[in-house]
């Protein structure tokens, strides 16, 4: 019989592929997104008739209340049906794009944000994967805020650029250890980075704050990588500023998108724009080097940036406000129900962006190892999906988002509530 069809005759010498890269391996192991599957699978499937309760992942785009604006979902519509947008994207996005971005972010700041310092992404994600590769030049480092947001670790890992994390502080508003940063920050150090309003701590940093992590940057060298995903998600006390204010004491790079202000995720568009007016960045050849990259990535879709002026534009205050006000209210719940529960304390009141930081108490439960069980039993138990700390370097806390329709997330919590009555500890009779 001829060889060929199903099954090779011949030797081989064995299949050579298989090994992964093993930064891969690193980057994987930091990613968020691998920690919340492994608890979605321990959830019961043999028929809790309960909806489950998803407070892990930051994407309220399922709940009626967060719908996307009218405004904006037309605008993608007509850019669509108009036909203009079926080329490709030119590497640095399509001009009247970036002119809206500019114009966008440049009413906030004492100066004018050139169209040809902003560049867009397939979402911010894609930001963070531009900016930390571009940053990983041999021996480079880039310090990391923990608790944080894991891409960056994972996407530093994957570059090859060393990461160093600095702490926010719980007692302090979960601020930034400045101190800590210059300990940690050396010759190398090219960068830092802040989430402002903050996921997973849900804080926003005061302009008093951000003076100061400008001031240090400044004295270290080093520029700021500002992730402002969550612009202007701020309902506590505290207006959100953005760092770029700061752009002249210490070069800036805005990271933003319109995923979580306008909740629409699945979109994927966001963008870095230098809010740097000394034009150190460019000088430094930054923003020749993240168009590089930009054009050896993936494109953010042409049609959505063409819908982007109308985005930006004309989606009406009423939308933020009305969305701002459901977010503010679940904030509230998720902090009043968090009280109720002994073994799990939050030690600052949300403010901003849709998360949470609790820790864990375990001395007052019985049987339960670490948060990682916690969440798994909880998940299995109570149909309730929560993201243990230690997904973000943060043992025995848990981070928990409130950008749930306010009924699951009160429903959720009291679960969690019963969970944490069922295992806590018998008190001894006195
Ligand atoms: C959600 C999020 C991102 C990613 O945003 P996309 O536009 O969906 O890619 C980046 N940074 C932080 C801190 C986030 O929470």
């Amino acid at each position: 019989m001829e060889s060929g069809g199903a099954g090779g005759e011949g030797e081989t010498a064995g299949w050579r592929f298989g090994a992964a890269n093993p930064a891969l391996a690193v980057a994987g192991s930091q990613s968020i997104r691998a920690a919340v599957t492994r608890i979605y699978r321990c959830l019961d499937g043999s028929g809790d008739a309960r909806p489950v309760a998803p407070l892990a992942h930051g994407d309220p785009s399922a709940f009626a209340c967060f719908r996307a604006a009218p405004a904006a979902t037309d605008a993608v519509a007509a850019a669509a049906a108009s036909g203009k947008y079926n080329h490709y994207s030119p590497a640095v996005g399509i001009a009247p794009a970036c002119s809206a971005v500019a114009a966008h972010l440049s009413r906030e700041l004492p100066y004018a944000v050139s169209p040809a310092d902003v560049v867009l992404t397939a979402g911010c994600n894609h930001a963070v994967e531009i900016m930390m590769s571009v940053l990983a030049s041999p021996g480079a480092n880039v310090l990391l805020p923990r608790p944080g947001y894991p891409l960056y670790a994972s996407r530093a890992a994957l570059s090859g650029l060393e990461f160093r994390h600095f702490d926010l502080l719980p007692d302090s508003e979960w601020e930034v250890d400045l101190a800590g940063v210059e300990a940690l920050a050396d010759a190398n150090t090219v960068a830092m980075v802040i989430v402002n309003p903050n996921n997973p701590c849900g804080c926003v940093y005061s302009r008093d704050h951000l003076a100061k992590i400008a001031e240090t940057a400044r004295k270290l060298g080093i520029m700021v990588i500002s992730d402002e995903v969550y612009d202007h998600f701020a309902f506590g006390s505290k207006p959100f500023v953005p760092m770029g204010v700061f752009g002249d004491v210490a070069p800036v790079m805005t990271l933003g998108g319109i995923s979580k202000r306008w909740m629409v995720p699945g979109w994927r568009l966001g963008w870095i724009a230098a809010t740097d007016p000394n034009g150190i960045l460019r000088n430094k050849k930054i923003i020749d080097s993240v168009i590089d990259y930009r054009a050896i990535s993936v494109d953010p879709v042409t049609f959505v940036q063409g819908a982007l002026p109308d985005i930006l534009a004309k989606t009406d205050d009423a939308f933020f406000t009305n969305a701002l006000g459901v977010v503010k209210k679940a904030a509230e719940i998720c902090y009043e129900k968090l009280k109720e529960i002994d073994c799990i304390t939050c030690p600052h009141k949300p403010e901003g962006s849709m998360f949470v930081m609790a820790k864990l108490d375990l001395s007052s439960l019985d049987g339960i190892e670490d948060d990682v069980d916690f969440c798994s039993k909880l998940a299995k138990e109570e149909s309730v999906v929560i993201c243990p700390g230690s997904g973000l370097g943060m043992k025995n806390w848990l981070r928990i988002t409130f950008a749930v329709d306010p009924q699951l997330l009160e429903d959720g919590l009291e679960r969690t509530k019963c969970f944490c009555k069922r295992h806590g500890k018998i008190k001894e009779a006195s």
